[in-house]
Protein backbone atom coordinates (compact mmCIF):
# COMPACT_ATOMS: atom_id res chain seq x y z
CA UNK A 1 0.00 0.00 0.00
CA UNK A 2 1.33 3.71 -1.29
CA UNK A 3 2.24 6.21 2.06
CA UNK A 4 -0.22 9.01 2.17
CA UNK A 5 3.00 11.10 1.53
CA UNK A 6 4.24 9.75 -1.62
CA UNK A 7 0.33 10.68 -2.95
CA UNK A 8 0.89 14.07 -1.54
CA UNK A 9 4.34 14.59 -3.13
CA UNK A 10 3.14 12.83 -6.63
CA UNK A 11 0.08 15.69 -6.52
CA UNK A 12 2.92 19.23 -5.47
CA UNK A 13 5.17 17.73 -7.90
CA UNK A 14 3.19 17.09 -10.93
CA UNK A 15 0.47 19.57 -10.72
CA UNK A 16 -2.16 17.57 -9.12
CA UNK A 17 -2.66 19.39 -5.57
CA UNK A 18 -0.90 22.69 -4.01
CA UNK A 19 -1.53 23.81 -0.49
CA UNK A 20 -3.72 26.07 -0.68
CA UNK A 21 -2.31 30.29 -0.19
CA UNK A 22 0.95 27.84 0.06
CA UNK A 23 3.10 31.16 -0.47
CA UNK A 24 1.88 32.62 3.06
CA UNK A 25 2.58 29.32 5.11
CA UNK A 26 -0.20 27.42 3.15
CA UNK A 27 -3.77 27.61 5.35
CA UNK A 28 -5.44 25.03 7.64
CA UNK A 29 -5.90 22.16 5.37
CA UNK A 30 -7.14 24.08 2.14
CA UNK A 31 -6.27 22.55 -0.90
CA UNK A 32 -6.55 24.05 -4.39
CA UNK A 33 -6.30 21.40 -7.47
CA UNK A 34 -3.89 22.14 -9.85
CA UNK A 35 -3.79 21.98 -13.61
CA UNK A 36 -3.96 17.82 -13.61
CA UNK A 37 -6.13 17.58 -10.32
CA UNK A 38 -8.64 19.80 -11.81
CA UNK A 39 -9.52 17.89 -15.06
CA UNK A 40 -9.26 14.42 -12.75
CA UNK A 41 -12.11 15.94 -9.91
CA UNK A 42 -13.87 16.76 -13.39
CA UNK A 43 -13.50 13.47 -15.02
CA UNK A 44 -14.78 12.10 -11.52
CA UNK A 45 -17.46 14.17 -11.23
CA UNK A 46 -18.71 14.18 -14.85
CA UNK A 47 -18.39 9.90 -14.26
CA UNK A 48 -20.66 10.34 -11.19
CA UNK A 49 -23.37 12.52 -13.38
CA UNK A 50 -23.28 10.43 -16.49
CA UNK A 51 -24.26 7.17 -14.23
CA UNK A 52 -26.40 8.66 -12.00
CA UNK A 53 -28.25 11.34 -14.66
CA UNK A 54 -27.54 11.05 -17.40
CA UNK A 55 -28.43 6.94 -17.79
CA UNK A 56 -31.26 6.70 -15.66
CA UNK A 57 -34.71 7.25 -16.73
CA UNK A 58 -35.72 7.91 -13.06
CA UNK A 59 -32.67 10.81 -11.79
CA UNK A 60 -32.76 14.92 -12.88
CA UNK A 61 -29.81 17.20 -11.74
CA UNK A 62 -29.95 20.53 -9.69
CA UNK A 63 -27.07 22.59 -8.73
CA UNK A 64 -28.55 24.75 -5.33
CA UNK A 65 -26.65 27.97 -3.84
CA UNK A 66 -24.92 27.54 -1.21
CA UNK A 67 -26.38 30.26 1.28
CA UNK A 68 -30.15 29.27 2.30
CA UNK A 69 -32.77 30.23 4.49
CA UNK A 70 -31.86 29.90 7.83
CA UNK A 71 -34.84 27.94 8.93
CA UNK A 72 -33.31 25.09 6.20
CA UNK A 73 -30.97 24.39 8.39
CA UNK A 74 -33.24 24.67 11.78
CA UNK A 75 -35.78 21.93 9.76
CA UNK A 76 -32.81 19.71 8.99
CA UNK A 77 -31.52 19.55 12.65
CA UNK A 78 -28.15 20.70 11.77
CA UNK A 79 -28.81 23.99 14.17
CA UNK A 80 -29.54 21.50 17.13
CA UNK A 81 -27.40 18.37 16.33
CA UNK A 82 -24.64 18.81 13.47
CA UNK A 83 -21.97 19.01 16.79
CA UNK A 84 -19.45 16.97 17.55
CA UNK A 85 -18.57 16.90 21.42
CA UNK A 86 -14.64 18.73 21.93
CA UNK A 87 -12.61 18.58 24.68
CA UNK A 88 -9.61 21.42 25.15
CA UNK A 89 -6.59 20.85 27.00
CA UNK A 90 -5.98 23.96 29.42
CA UNK A 91 -2.29 23.74 29.17
CA UNK A 92 -1.54 23.76 25.23
CA UNK A 93 -4.86 25.10 23.91
CA UNK A 94 -5.28 22.25 21.86
CA UNK A 95 -9.15 21.02 20.90
CA UNK A 96 -9.61 17.85 20.09
CA UNK A 97 -13.00 15.60 19.47
CA UNK A 98 -13.85 13.82 22.67
CA UNK A 99 -13.99 10.27 20.96
CA UNK A 100 -10.32 11.13 19.05
CA UNK A 101 -8.17 12.13 22.09
CA UNK A 102 -5.33 9.78 21.79
CA UNK A 103 -4.13 8.56 25.40
CA UNK A 104 -0.77 8.20 24.52
CA UNK A 105 0.07 12.02 22.93
CA UNK A 106 1.73 13.80 25.36
CA UNK A 107 1.29 17.87 26.26
CA UNK A 108 3.58 19.97 24.59
CA UNK A 109 3.20 22.15 27.89
CA UNK A 110 2.79 19.68 30.86
CA UNK A 111 5.34 16.77 29.08
CA UNK A 112 2.62 15.12 30.67
CA UNK A 113 -0.82 13.94 29.50
CA UNK A 114 -3.37 16.72 28.36
CA UNK A 115 -5.40 18.74 31.19
CA UNK A 116 -8.94 17.93 29.62
CA UNK A 117 -11.88 19.75 30.08
CA UNK A 118 -14.82 18.33 30.24
CA UNK A 119 -16.75 17.76 27.04
CA UNK A 120 -18.90 20.71 25.24
CA UNK A 121 -20.60 20.19 22.06
CA UNK A 122 -19.21 22.54 18.97
CA UNK A 123 -21.52 23.12 15.75
CA UNK A 124 -19.64 22.43 12.93
CA UNK A 125 -21.60 25.03 10.51
CA UNK A 126 -19.76 28.49 8.99
CA UNK A 127 -21.96 31.25 10.23
CA UNK A 128 -21.60 34.36 8.19
CA UNK A 129 -23.89 37.21 7.81
CA UNK A 130 -26.07 38.39 4.50
CA UNK A 131 -25.88 42.18 3.75
CA UNK A 132 -24.54 45.29 5.45
CA UNK A 133 -25.59 44.70 8.67
CA UNK A 134 -24.33 41.98 11.09
CA UNK A 135 -26.78 41.31 13.91
CA UNK A 136 -28.43 37.77 14.84
CA UNK A 137 -31.24 38.62 11.87
CA UNK A 138 -28.81 38.56 9.25
CA UNK A 139 -27.13 35.47 10.12
CA UNK A 140 -26.99 32.55 7.91
CA UNK A 141 -24.71 29.52 7.34
CA UNK A 142 -22.38 27.92 4.83
CA UNK A 143 -24.01 24.67 3.69
CA UNK A 144 -22.26 21.69 5.55
CA UNK A 145 -23.93 19.18 2.92
CA UNK A 146 -25.71 19.87 -0.01
CA UNK A 147 -28.94 17.37 0.22
CA UNK A 148 -31.07 20.34 1.69
CA UNK A 149 -31.36 22.27 -1.65
CA UNK A 150 -33.16 18.88 -2.89
CA UNK A 151 -35.45 18.88 -0.27
CA UNK A 152 -36.78 21.83 -0.37
CA UNK A 153 -37.20 22.01 -4.04
CA UNK A 154 -38.78 19.27 -4.01
CA UNK A 155 -42.26 19.96 -5.71
CA UNK A 156 -40.49 22.51 -8.02
CA UNK A 157 -38.53 19.74 -9.49
CA UNK A 158 -41.23 16.84 -9.54
CA UNK A 159 -43.71 19.32 -10.70
CA UNK A 160 -41.70 20.94 -13.86
CA UNK A 161 -40.28 17.47 -14.57
CA UNK A 162 -43.58 15.57 -14.06
CA UNK A 163 -41.79 12.83 -12.33
CA UNK A 164 -43.79 9.98 -11.11
CA UNK A 165 -42.26 8.15 -7.63
CA UNK A 166 -39.88 7.01 -7.84
CA UNK A 167 -37.15 9.34 -8.82
CA UNK A 168 -34.45 11.08 -7.83
CA UNK A 169 -32.44 14.34 -7.85
CA UNK A 170 -28.52 14.55 -7.93
CA UNK A 171 -26.41 17.28 -7.04
CA UNK A 172 -22.89 17.94 -6.68
CA UNK A 173 -21.86 21.18 -5.28
CA UNK A 174 -19.11 22.59 -2.51
CA UNK A 175 -20.03 22.01 1.11
CA UNK A 176 -18.55 23.68 4.68
CA UNK A 177 -17.95 21.86 7.91
CA UNK A 178 -15.76 23.54 10.46
CA UNK A 179 -14.09 20.18 10.90
CA UNK A 180 -12.15 20.06 14.17
CA UNK A 181 -9.44 17.62 13.36
CA UNK A 182 -9.20 17.84 9.06
CA UNK A 183 -6.21 16.38 8.02
CA UNK A 184 -5.03 13.32 6.07
CA UNK A 185 -4.57 15.24 3.10
CA UNK A 186 -8.03 16.13 1.16
CA UNK A 187 -9.60 13.03 3.01
CA UNK A 188 -11.19 15.60 5.72
CA UNK A 189 -11.52 19.27 4.89
CA UNK A 190 -13.26 21.56 6.04
CA UNK A 191 -14.17 22.67 2.52
CA UNK A 192 -15.06 19.87 -0.17
CA UNK A 193 -17.52 18.94 -2.63
CA UNK A 194 -19.95 16.88 -2.29
CA UNK A 195 -22.21 14.62 -5.09
CA UNK A 196 -25.30 13.51 -3.59
CA UNK A 197 -28.39 12.13 -4.45
CA UNK A 198 -31.90 11.92 -2.83
CA UNK A 199 -34.04 9.44 -4.16
CA UNK A 200 -37.81 9.58 -3.27
CA UNK A 201 -39.64 6.54 -2.80
CA UNK A 202 -43.02 5.24 -2.04
CA UNK A 203 -43.09 4.22 1.64
CA UNK A 204 -42.65 0.48 1.90
CA UNK A 205 -40.38 0.29 -1.61
CA UNK A 206 -37.40 1.93 0.74
CA UNK A 207 -35.65 -0.99 1.86
CA UNK A 208 -35.36 -2.53 -1.14
CA UNK A 209 -34.16 0.53 -3.05
CA UNK A 210 -31.76 1.38 -0.78
CA UNK A 211 -29.92 -1.63 -1.74
CA UNK A 212 -30.28 -1.00 -4.97
CA UNK A 213 -28.33 1.80 -4.48
CA UNK A 214 -25.87 0.39 -2.26
CA UNK A 215 -25.15 -2.20 -5.53
CA UNK A 216 -25.00 0.22 -8.03
CA UNK A 217 -22.84 3.09 -5.92
CA UNK A 218 -20.09 0.12 -5.30
CA UNK A 219 -20.40 -0.84 -8.86
CA UNK A 220 -19.66 2.65 -9.64
CA UNK A 221 -16.44 2.84 -8.15
CA UNK A 222 -15.19 -1.13 -9.47
CA UNK A 223 -16.58 0.06 -13.00
CA UNK A 224 -14.06 2.97 -12.76
CA UNK A 225 -11.30 0.25 -12.55
CA UNK A 226 -10.98 0.98 -8.53
CA UNK A 227 -9.07 -2.62 -6.65
CA UNK A 228 -12.39 -4.47 -5.36
CA UNK A 229 -10.15 -5.76 -2.45
CA UNK A 230 -9.68 -2.20 -1.82
CA UNK A 231 -13.45 -1.77 -1.25
CA UNK A 232 -15.61 -2.91 1.50
CA UNK A 233 -19.14 -2.05 2.68
CA UNK A 234 -19.98 -1.25 6.46
CA UNK A 235 -23.03 -1.45 7.85
CA UNK A 236 -23.81 1.23 10.98
CA UNK A 237 -24.60 -0.09 14.18
CA UNK A 238 -27.97 0.87 15.99
CA UNK A 239 -26.77 2.93 17.82
CA UNK A 240 -24.19 4.57 15.59
CA UNK A 241 -26.80 5.84 13.19
CA UNK A 242 -28.51 9.29 12.98
CA UNK A 243 -31.84 10.25 14.46
CA UNK A 244 -33.32 9.92 11.09
CA UNK A 245 -31.82 6.90 10.10
CA UNK A 246 -33.31 3.30 9.71
CA UNK A 247 -30.08 1.93 8.13
CA UNK A 248 -26.86 3.05 6.96
CA UNK A 249 -24.51 1.65 4.90
CA UNK A 250 -20.54 3.09 4.35
CA UNK A 251 -18.79 1.71 1.34
CA UNK A 252 -15.21 2.29 2.77
CA UNK A 253 -11.72 2.51 0.94
CA UNK A 254 -8.50 1.08 1.95
CA UNK A 255 -6.52 4.40 2.50
CA UNK A 256 -3.04 4.80 3.73
CA UNK A 257 -4.59 6.01 6.47
CA UNK A 258 -6.81 2.32 7.00
CA UNK A 259 -10.32 1.45 6.12
CA UNK A 260 -12.03 4.85 5.58
CA UNK A 261 -15.33 6.08 4.54
CA UNK A 262 -15.72 6.75 1.05
CA UNK A 263 -19.55 7.60 0.58
CA UNK A 264 -22.52 6.90 3.26
CA UNK A 265 -26.02 5.08 2.02
CA UNK A 266 -28.43 5.77 4.21
CA UNK A 267 -32.33 5.44 4.29
CA UNK A 268 -33.94 8.79 6.22
CA UNK A 269 -37.14 7.50 6.08
CA UNK A 270 -39.65 10.66 5.63
CA UNK A 271 -37.83 12.60 7.88
CA UNK A 272 -36.76 15.54 5.76
CA UNK A 273 -39.59 16.23 3.96
CA UNK A 274 -42.18 15.66 7.02
CA UNK A 275 -39.49 18.43 8.63
CA UNK A 276 -39.76 20.83 6.15
CA UNK A 277 -43.48 20.37 5.63
CA UNK A 278 -43.65 21.35 8.93
CA UNK A 279 -41.21 24.21 9.30
CA UNK A 280 -42.30 25.72 5.84
CA UNK A 281 -45.99 24.90 6.15
CA UNK A 282 -46.13 23.60 2.71
CA UNK A 283 -47.16 20.59 1.57
CA UNK A 284 -44.58 18.41 0.38
CA UNK A 285 -46.00 15.05 -0.16
CA UNK A 286 -46.90 13.42 -3.49
CA UNK A 287 -50.24 12.70 -4.91
CA UNK A 288 -50.51 9.35 -6.39
CA UNK A 289 -52.74 9.15 -8.93
CA UNK A 290 -53.35 5.25 -8.88
CA UNK A 291 -54.66 5.94 -5.13
CA UNK A 292 -55.82 9.07 -4.85
CA UNK A 293 -53.42 9.46 -1.92
CA UNK A 294 -51.33 11.85 -0.89
CA UNK A 295 -47.82 9.93 0.25
CA UNK A 296 -44.91 11.48 2.16
CA UNK A 297 -42.09 9.89 0.01
CA UNK A 298 -39.36 8.17 2.27
CA UNK A 299 -35.81 9.00 1.05
CA UNK A 300 -32.77 6.94 -0.09
CA UNK A 301 -29.23 9.02 -0.09
CA UNK A 302 -26.31 7.96 -1.56
CA UNK A 303 -23.65 10.75 -0.78
CA UNK A 304 -20.38 10.52 -1.94
CA UNK A 305 -17.39 13.13 -1.73
CA UNK A 306 -15.63 13.99 -4.80
CA UNK A 307 -12.31 15.12 -3.06
CA UNK A 308 -12.47 11.76 -1.39
CA UNK A 309 -13.15 9.87 -4.54
CA UNK A 310 -10.40 11.82 -6.59
CA UNK A 311 -7.76 10.69 -3.47
CA UNK A 312 -9.24 7.02 -3.87
CA UNK A 313 -8.68 6.82 -7.45
CA UNK A 314 -4.93 8.15 -7.10
CA UNK A 315 -4.05 6.22 -4.38
CA UNK A 316 -5.72 2.91 -6.19
CA UNK A 317 -3.71 4.21 -9.47
CA UNK A 318 -0.31 4.53 -7.98
CA UNK A 319 1.80 1.72 -8.98
CA UNK A 320 5.83 1.61 -9.28
CA UNK A 321 7.43 -1.45 -11.04
CA UNK A 322 11.19 -2.21 -12.63
CA UNK A 323 11.58 -1.77 -16.30
CA UNK A 324 14.97 -2.44 -17.74
CA UNK A 325 16.82 -2.01 -14.27
CA UNK A 326 15.03 1.44 -13.99
CA UNK A 327 12.08 2.25 -11.83
CA UNK A 328 9.15 3.70 -13.03
CA UNK A 329 5.90 5.11 -11.42
CA UNK A 330 2.73 5.05 -13.28
CA UNK A 331 -0.85 6.29 -12.30
CA UNK A 332 -3.06 3.49 -13.90
CA UNK A 333 -6.25 5.38 -13.70
CA UNK A 334 -9.26 4.72 -15.93
CA UNK A 335 -9.56 5.71 -19.43
CA UNK A 336 -12.39 8.06 -18.11
CA UNK A 337 -10.52 9.49 -15.35
CA UNK A 338 -7.15 9.72 -16.76
CA UNK A 339 -6.66 13.89 -17.07
CA UNK A 340 -5.05 13.78 -20.49
CA UNK A 341 -5.65 10.81 -23.04
CA UNK A 342 -2.46 11.63 -24.94
CA UNK A 343 0.48 13.51 -25.03
CA UNK A 344 2.16 14.35 -28.43
CA UNK A 345 6.37 14.36 -28.10
CA UNK A 346 8.53 15.09 -30.86
CA UNK A 347 11.69 13.06 -31.09
CA UNK A 348 13.60 16.35 -31.73
CA UNK A 349 12.64 19.90 -30.54
CA UNK A 350 14.94 21.48 -32.53
CA UNK A 351 13.67 19.92 -36.02
CA UNK A 352 10.73 22.43 -37.26
CA UNK A 353 9.30 19.70 -39.71
CA UNK A 354 9.07 17.53 -36.74
CA UNK A 355 7.62 19.92 -34.03
CA UNK A 356 5.09 21.00 -36.95
CA UNK A 357 4.32 17.60 -37.35
CA UNK A 358 3.47 16.88 -33.37
CA UNK A 359 1.55 20.55 -32.77
CA UNK A 360 -0.62 18.97 -36.54
CA UNK A 361 -1.49 15.95 -34.59
CA UNK A 362 -2.49 17.26 -31.21
CA UNK A 363 -4.76 19.97 -32.72
CA UNK A 364 -6.06 17.52 -34.82
CA UNK A 365 -6.81 15.64 -31.76
CA UNK A 366 -7.93 18.51 -29.14
CA UNK A 367 -11.74 18.24 -30.21
CA UNK A 368 -11.77 14.58 -29.42
CA UNK A 369 -9.52 14.53 -26.37
CA UNK A 370 -7.43 15.77 -23.33
CA UNK A 371 -4.28 16.15 -25.19
CA UNK A 372 -0.90 17.69 -24.50
CA UNK A 373 2.33 18.57 -26.38
CA UNK A 374 5.30 18.33 -24.49
CA UNK A 375 8.83 18.52 -26.17
CA UNK A 376 10.48 20.05 -22.80
CA UNK A 377 13.13 17.03 -22.15
CA UNK A 378 14.29 14.11 -23.93
CA UNK A 379 12.15 11.20 -24.79
CA UNK A 380 12.31 8.52 -22.16
CA UNK A 381 11.89 11.25 -19.92
CA UNK A 382 8.53 12.47 -21.33
CA UNK A 383 7.71 8.94 -21.34
CA UNK A 384 7.89 8.57 -17.60
CA UNK A 385 6.11 12.38 -16.83
CA UNK A 386 3.14 11.10 -18.77
CA UNK A 387 3.30 7.54 -16.80
CA UNK A 388 3.13 9.09 -13.65
CA UNK A 389 0.24 11.44 -14.56
CA UNK A 390 -1.33 8.63 -16.11
CA UNK A 391 -1.80 9.61 -19.22
CA UNK A 392 -3.02 6.54 -21.39
CA UNK A 393 -1.06 7.11 -24.73
CA UNK A 394 2.24 8.98 -25.71
CA UNK A 395 2.35 9.59 -29.64
CA UNK A 396 5.95 10.12 -30.88
CA UNK A 397 6.85 11.78 -34.15
CA UNK A 398 10.52 11.13 -35.14
CA UNK A 399 12.65 11.23 -38.15
CA UNK A 400 11.11 8.38 -39.82
CA UNK A 401 7.92 10.29 -39.44
CA UNK A 402 8.69 12.65 -42.51
CA UNK A 403 9.24 9.85 -44.52
CA UNK A 404 6.63 7.26 -43.80
CA UNK A 405 4.04 9.74 -42.58
CA UNK A 406 3.97 7.06 -39.56
CA UNK A 407 4.26 7.65 -35.99
CA UNK A 408 4.54 5.53 -33.00
CA UNK A 409 1.72 4.99 -30.71
CA UNK A 410 2.86 3.97 -26.96
CA UNK A 411 -0.01 2.10 -24.29
CA UNK A 412 0.75 3.78 -20.75
CA UNK A 413 0.19 0.52 -19.14
CA UNK A 414 1.69 -2.13 -21.51
CA UNK A 415 4.64 0.26 -22.72
CA UNK A 416 3.72 -1.80 -26.24
CA UNK A 417 4.38 0.73 -29.08
CA UNK A 418 2.88 0.30 -32.67
CA UNK A 419 3.42 2.45 -36.01
CA UNK A 420 0.21 3.93 -37.58
CA UNK A 421 0.07 6.19 -40.47
CA UNK A 422 -0.30 9.83 -39.48
CA UNK A 423 -3.69 9.89 -41.12
CA UNK A 424 -5.19 7.15 -38.94
CA UNK A 425 -3.49 8.73 -35.23
CA UNK A 426 -7.11 10.67 -34.22
CA UNK A 427 -9.74 7.19 -35.63
CA UNK A 428 -7.06 4.80 -33.71
CA UNK A 429 -7.10 6.82 -30.62
CA UNK A 430 -10.94 7.40 -30.76
CA UNK A 431 -11.61 3.70 -31.08
CA UNK A 432 -9.56 2.92 -28.15
CA UNK A 433 -10.63 5.42 -25.35
CA UNK A 434 -13.85 7.06 -26.32
CA UNK A 435 -15.20 3.78 -28.22
P1 LIG B 1 -16.98 11.39 8.40
O1 LIG B 1 -17.55 10.28 9.29
O2 LIG B 1 -15.76 10.96 7.62
O3 LIG B 1 -16.85 12.71 9.07
P2 LIG B 1 -19.65 11.84 7.54
O4 LIG B 1 -20.28 10.52 7.83
O5 LIG B 1 -19.85 13.00 8.42
O6 LIG B 1 -18.08 11.62 7.27
P3 LIG B 1 -21.44 12.49 5.46
O7 LIG B 1 -22.12 13.53 6.21
O8 LIG B 1 -22.12 11.17 5.26
O9 LIG B 1 -19.99 12.25 6.07
O10 LIG B 1 -20.97 13.08 4.06
C1 LIG B 1 -21.02 12.34 2.87
C2 LIG B 1 -19.66 12.28 2.20
O11 LIG B 1 -19.08 13.57 2.09
C3 LIG B 1 -18.63 11.45 2.95
O12 LIG B 1 -18.77 10.09 2.66
C4 LIG B 1 -17.33 12.02 2.41
O13 LIG B 1 -17.00 11.42 1.18
C5 LIG B 1 -17.67 13.46 2.18
N1 LIG B 1 -17.19 14.28 3.30
C6 LIG B 1 -17.81 14.50 4.48
N2 LIG B 1 -17.07 15.30 5.27
C7 LIG B 1 -15.94 15.59 4.57
C8 LIG B 1 -14.78 16.37 4.84
N3 LIG B 1 -14.66 17.06 5.97
N4 LIG B 1 -13.82 16.45 3.90
C9 LIG B 1 -13.95 15.78 2.72
N5 LIG B 1 -15.02 15.04 2.41
C10 LIG B 1 -16.01 14.92 3.31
Amino acid sequence: MVEMETIVSLCKRRGFIFPSSEIYGGFNSCWDYGPLGVELKNNVKRAWWKAVVQMRDDMVGLDGSILMHPKVWEASGHVANFSDPMVDCRACKLRFRADQVDPNEKCVETKGPHDLTESRQFNMMFRTHVGPVEDGAAVAYLRPETAQAIFVNFSNVQNTMRKKLPFGVAQIGKAFRNEITPGNFTFRTREFEQMEIEFFVKPGTDDEWHQQWIDARRQWYLDLGMKKENLQLREHEQDELAHYARRCVDIEYSFPIGWSELEGIANRTDFDLKQHTEFSGKDLTWFDPETNEHVMPCVIEPSAGADRATLAFLVDAYDEEVVRDRQRVVLRLHKDLAPNKVAVLPLLRNRPEIVDLARKIAGDLRPSMACMYDDTASIGKLYRRQDEIGTLYCVTVDVDSLTDHAVTIRERDSMEQVRVPVEAVVRTLKEKILG
